[in-house]
C-alpha cells in the first residue's frame, strides 16, 4: 500500500496526500481554537474562574505542539513524508498532545473529535488498517489520562457534571471510539477504492507510458528510415543530375570529335565548336581567338557577336593583358561578378560573368575560348570542366592541323633553297591555269637556267655553287609580287609563275631579273663571283593553250636563249 513501482520497476515512497500535510501543519490552529473556545464556553456559562495551573499547562501543551509542527516544517519538512519511525512519532505526539489539551479543557468531552483529526488524516492518506494502532494508542492513552493523576487533580474534570460514575465514563469513551472506528472504516473503504483506482490509473498511465515509449521508438525508427530514404533519394537525384550532365557532355564531346574528323577546314571547325558551346552552355556569347602566325597577337577567329561595333571592340581589345596572360600561361579565368565597365573587351555589352579557357597543348599556346553571360554567377565548376575538355580537344585538332601544314610545307619546299619545289609548282600551275581559263586572265612563266654552272662549280667548288643557288633563290623571292611563285625546277633551273601577267610584262620582268642577277656579286669568305642566267618566257593562253605546252614552250625559249649566246631572255613562239 505504501509503496508503488515506477516505470523502471523501482520502489518509490508513497507521498502523503495534501490533506494530511494540511492537517499536520495547521494542527496548532485547531489547538488554539480548542483553548479559546473552551475559555469562551466558560465565560458564557459564567464559570470563568481563572485557573492559573490549567492555563499554564494549556499554553505549554500548545507551545509544544506548535514547536513540533515548526520543527517538522522547518527541518524535517524539506524531506518528503514517508511512513516510518519519524512519521509514527509525529502522529503519536500529535494525538497525545491533543489528548492532553482536550483533557485540560473544562468541556473536553465536547471536543473529543479533535483527537481524531490526526487519525482521520492517516486514514485518508494510508487507509483504515494503518489507523488501527493509532486508534488503540489513542484509546489507551485516553483512558490513562482520564483516570490518571493529572485527571484527578484537575478541576475541569470535576466540573464535568455528566458521567460522574467511572464505569459510565469508560462505556461512553469506548462507545465513542467504536463509533469513530466504524466511521473510519467507512472512510477507509473510500480510501481503499481511491487507492485502488489510483493504482489502476497509475498502472494504466504506466502502460500508456510504455505504449507511448514503444510508439515513440517506432516513430523514431520510422523517422530514421524516412531520413535515410530522403538522403538516399537526394544522393540518387544528385547522381542522376551528374549522369544527365555527363551524358550531355559525352554527346557534346562526341559531336566535337566527329566534327574534328570530318571538317578539315579549321575555320569551319572552330565555327562549329563555337556553336556547340553556345548550345550546350546556353551562354550569351562565345568567342575563339587564335594567335597569329608570328605567335605574338591574338586574333578573334570566330564569334557569335553579330553587332559589328561590339565585335570590333572585342577584336581590338582581345590582346588585353588580362586575357593574354591566361592564354600564355595556360590559366583558366572565371569571373562571376563582372563589372560592365571593368574590361575594355566587354565595353558596350551586358557581360556579367565570363569564363576564359586557354587553348594549349604540349605546352604550346594556340589562343583561347572566351564565353560570356549576361547574368552574374553564371559559371560553375561543371562549366569550367566541360569547357576545359572541349578546349583540349580543339587544341589537339589545331595542333594536328598545324603539324599537317608544317609537313605539307616541308613536302612542298626545296631543301637547299627553301623555295617551292617542282611538284608544288606544277600543282599550283594546274590550279592557276584552271582559274585563269575560267576567269579569262593571262598567266606567264619564266623558266631560267644558270649559264655554265658546271664550269662554275668546277672553278669555285660545289659548296660555293650551293651558296649561289641559295642566294639567287632568296633574291628571286624578294623580287616577285605576293601572288607570284618562284620554285626550283631542276638542278640549277628556276621557274617563276606570274598570274594575271601578259607576255610583254613577263618579258620585262624576266629582263629585270636577269639584269639583277648579272649585277649580283655572291661572296664567300674567300670567293667573290657572279653568274648569269638565260631565260625563256611563255604565256597562257596567248602562246600556249595548256600546262604542258606552256612549260615546253618556255623550255624551248630558254634553249633559244642559250643558243643565242646565253645571259638573255627569249619569248616563246606560237609554233613552238
Ligand atoms: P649551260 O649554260 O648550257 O646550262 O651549261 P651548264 O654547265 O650549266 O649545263 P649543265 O646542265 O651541263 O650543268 C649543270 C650543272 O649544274 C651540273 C651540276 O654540277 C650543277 N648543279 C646541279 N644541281 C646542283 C646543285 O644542287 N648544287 C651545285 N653546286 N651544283 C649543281
Ligand atoms: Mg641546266
Ligand atoms: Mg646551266
Amino acid at each position: 500500500m505504501d509503496r508503488c513501482k515506477n516505470r523502471n520497476g523501482k520502489h518509490l515512497p508513497v507521498e502523503l496526500n495534501k490533506y494530511e500535510k494540511v492537517t499536520m501543519h495547521y494542527l496548532w490552529m485547531v489547538a488554539l481554537f480548542l483553548i479559546l473556545s473552551d475559555g469562551f464556553a466558560c465565560f458564557v456559562t459564567a464559570q470563568a474562574v481563572f485557573n492559573r495551573k490549567l492555563f499554564i499547562s494549556q499554553v505549554v501543551l500548545f507551545l509544544v505542539l506548535l514547536f513540533s509542527i515548526v520543527l517538522r516544517v522547518v527541518i524535517v519538512g524539506k524531506t518528503p513524508y514517508k511512513p516510518g519511525f519519524f512519521y509514527a512519532l509525529m502522529k503519536t505526539s500529535d494525538i497525545l498532545l491533543l489528548l492532553l489539551l482536550v483533557t485540560t479543557t473544562r468541556y473536553g468531552f465536547l471536543f473529543y473529535f479533535v483527537i481524531l483529526l490526526p487519525i482521520i488524516s492517516i486514514c485518508i492518506s494510508r487507509g483504515f488498517a494503518a489507523t488501527l494502532p493509532y486508534i488503540c494508542f489513542s484509546y489507551v492513552a485516553h483512558i490513562i489520562i482520564l483516570y490518571g493523576r493529572l485527571a484527578n487533580h484537575h478541576d475541569a474534570l470535576k466540573n464535568v457534571f455528566f458521567f460522574q460514575h467511572q464505569l459510565w465514563r469508560l462505556a461512553f469513551l469506548t462507545a465513542l471510539y467504536l463509533f469513530f472506528t466504524v466511521g473510519l472504516r467507512i472512510l477507509g473503504t473510500y480510501h481503499d477504492q481511491f487507492t485502488q483506482s489510483e493504482k489502476d490509473n497509475r498502472n494504466l498511465v504506466d502502460k500508456l507510458g510504455r505504449k507511448y515509449a514503444q510508439l515513440e521508438e517506432a516513430r523514431k525508427e520510422k523517422q530514421d528510415q524516412y531520413d535515410k530514404l530522403k538522403e538516399v533519394n537526394l544522393q540518387l537525384e544528385d547522381t542522376n543530375k551528374k549522369l544527365t550532365s555527363s551524358i550531355a557532355e559525352f554527346f557534346t564531346l562526341q559531336q566535337i570529335s566527329q566534327a574534328i574528323s570530318s571538317i578539315f577546314d579549321m575555320n569551319e571547325l572552330l565555327q562549329f565548336v563555337n556553336d556547340v558551346i553556345i548550345g550546350v552552355m546556353g551562354v550569351s556569347t562565345s568567342n575563339i581567338a587564335l594567335y597569329d602566325i608570328g605567335g605574338e597577337r591574338l586574333k578573334v577567329q570566330v564569334s557569335n557577336i553579330v553587332h559589328k561595333k561590339d565585335r570590333a571592340i572585342l577584336t581590338d581589345n582581345i590582346n588585353t593583358p588580362y586575357l593574354k596572360d591566361a592564354a600564355e600561361h595556360g590559366r583558366t579565368i572565371i569571373n562571376n561578378s563582372v563589372n560592365p565597365d571593368e574590361f575594355d573587351f566587354t565595353r558596350g555589352r551586358n557581360v556579367r560573368s565570363l569564363l576564359c579557357v586557354p587553348l594549349q597543348v604540349k605546352g604550346k599556346s594556340y589562343g583561347l575560348v572566351l564565353i560570356e553571360h549576361s547574368i552574374p554567377e553564371a559559371f560553375g565548376e561543371d562549366n569550367v570542366r566541360l569547357l576545359e575538355i572541349i578546349t583540349q580537344q580543339i587544341s589537339i585538332a589545331i595542333d594536328n592541323t598545324r603539324l599537317y601544314e608544317q609537313l605539307q610545307e616541308f613536302a612542298n619546299t626545296d631543301g637547299l633553297t627553301q623555295i617551292y619545289n617542282r611538284v608544288f609548282f606544277q600543282n599550283r600551275l594546274q590550279v592557276e591555269l584552271k582559274r585563269a581559263q575560267q576567269q579569262g586572265y593571262e598567266v606567264s612563266v619564266i623558266l631560267f637556267d644558270i649559264d655554265n654552272f658546271k664550269r662554275f662549280n668546277d672553278s669555285y667548288g660545289h659548296l660555293f655553287g650551293d651558296i649561289v643557288l641559295k642566294t639567287l633563290a632568296q633574291m628571286l623571292k624578294d623580287s616577285i609580287r605576293q601572288d607570284d611563285i618562284v620554285a626550283r625546277f631542276g638542278g640549277e633551273e628556276f621557274i617563276i609563275l606570274l598570274p594575271h601577267t601578259g607576255m610583254d610584262f613577263a618579258f620585262e620582268k624576266a629582263e629585270e631579273l636577269r639584269n639583277m642577277i648579272e649585277k649580283l656579286t655572291i661572296r664567300d669568305k674567300t670567293i667573290s663571283a657572279s653568274v648569269t642566267v638565260s631565260m625563256g618566257v611563255s604565256t597562257f593562253p596567248t602562246l600556249a593553250q595548256n600546262e604542258t605546252v606552256l612549260l615546253t614552250s618556255a623550255d624551248k625559249a630558254l634553249y633559244k636563249a642559250k643558243n643565242s649566246g646565253k645571259n638573255c631572255v627569249r619569248v616563246a613562239n606560237h609554233n613552238m
